[in-house]
């Protein structure tokens, strides 16, 4: 296993990653990133007719445009702009390699992959929040039928489908359902669909809920999964409902373990925020940097491509800065 030495290794190879590497060969340093899926892994994973909230030049990195005939682009034409940037900018990418750890050494960082060893004088971790989903903590949440990422609905077709959740991907998933010919139900924990939900999207959903094409239950948690049926719960008491499969789209969230393991301390509240200053995104390690959605914590609605991309630049200029 041979080492191999860079100014920074950036472990994650989703868009902000790749800002990154961009940001850092622009200044000449030399970048290797690390990434354990395919390029954009995360977007890979999306479901494949999601569509993006933002337009697409807020998905643009290393200032190359990015072009798209639609008012927002798909996840088909996202993968296709950050292969493009690989191919333009020709990034140092290790995909299909996984980092599991890194230790404070002399010159830096010892990185350890499954695969190879870096040392690398600084570590940017961008390493985002899709690999993990937030579990509900309820009994049958494992069984093969249930799912925390949705792909597309056809399978779900002529089905009884229980959707949880009530943010964009719970909303996404339940229309798509639903205009397959799904038999759709709703389970949502507060009392209407979230704002946060693409503005175009919310009076779709809240317009089938009110012609009863979609059922939801509002006020309402889910109690426990079986084979053929959920309990749920609210203010009238439980209630059991058939279920052929249950989307369980109850969000992730950041590789929490990951992080303190190499060193990163948490607040102590239950945003869990990876401790970091906003003005050069530095970690309490120094020398190792946050980048992307990993920032929030658990506030993963927080940072997006859109006003992450520019962490790439702060931390570059902080490196260079050190330097001096
Ligand atoms: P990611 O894209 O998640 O990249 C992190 C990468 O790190 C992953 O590829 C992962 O495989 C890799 N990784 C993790 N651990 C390791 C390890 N140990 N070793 C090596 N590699 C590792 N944002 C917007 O701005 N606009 C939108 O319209 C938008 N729509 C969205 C729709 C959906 C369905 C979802 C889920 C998110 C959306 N977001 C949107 C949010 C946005 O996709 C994420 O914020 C974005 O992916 C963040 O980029 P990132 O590079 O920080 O993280």
């Amino acid at each position: 296993m041979g080492e191999m030495n860079c100014d920074i290794l950036i472990v994650g190879g989703g868009p902000i990653g790749m800002a990154c590497a961009i940001a850092a060969k622009n200044a000449g340093l030399k970048a290797i990133v690390v990434e354990k899926g395919a390029l954009a892994n995360s977007l890979f994973n999306y479901p494949l007719y999601m569509t993006f909230f933002s337009t697409a030049e807020r998905l643009e990195i290393g200032g190359i445009p990015f072009n798209c005939l639609a008012p927002k682009p798909g996840r088909q034409e996202a993968l296709e702009y950050y292969r493009n940037i690989q191919r333009y900018f020709d990034l140092d990418m290790r995909l299909f390699e996984k980092v599991t750890s890194i230790q404070k050494s002399d010159h830096g960082f010892d990185v350890i992959s499954d695969k190879s060893k870096y040392s690398a004088k600084n570590v940017i971790i961008a390493t985002g929040f899709y690999d993990i989903p937030l579990y509900m903590g309820i009994p049958g949440e494992n069984l093969p039928h249930v799912h925390h990422y949705f792909r597309e609905a056809h399978e779900f077709a002529f089905q009884k489908v229980i959707v949880v959740g009530a943010n964009n991907s719970s909303v996404d998933a339940a229309l798509e359902c639903w205009r397959k010919g799904a038999d759709v139900t709703m389970i949502i924990r507060k009392s209407g669909i979230n704002d946060r939900v693409k503005y175009w999207v919310k009076p779709d959903v809240e317009n089938r809920i009110a012609e009863g094409s979609i059922k939801a239950y509002f006020d309402t948690c889910l109690t426990e999964i079986r084979e053929d049926e959920v309990d749920i719960e609210n203010a009238d008491g439980k209630t059991t409902l058939h279920a052929d499969f249950v989307l369980a789209m109850t969000g992730y969230q950041p590789n929490f373990e990951f992080l303190e393991k190499v060193g990163i301390s948490l607040s102590d509240d239950p945003r869990l925020v990876p401790t970091h200053n906003p003005e050069t995104m530095e970690t309490n390690v120094p020398g190792m940097y946050l980048a992307g959605v990993v920032c929030g914590g658990m506030e993963t609605h927080k940072w997006f491509i859109e006003n992450s991309r520019v962490h790439a630049d702060l931390i570059v200029q902080n490196i260079l800065n050190n330097q001096i």
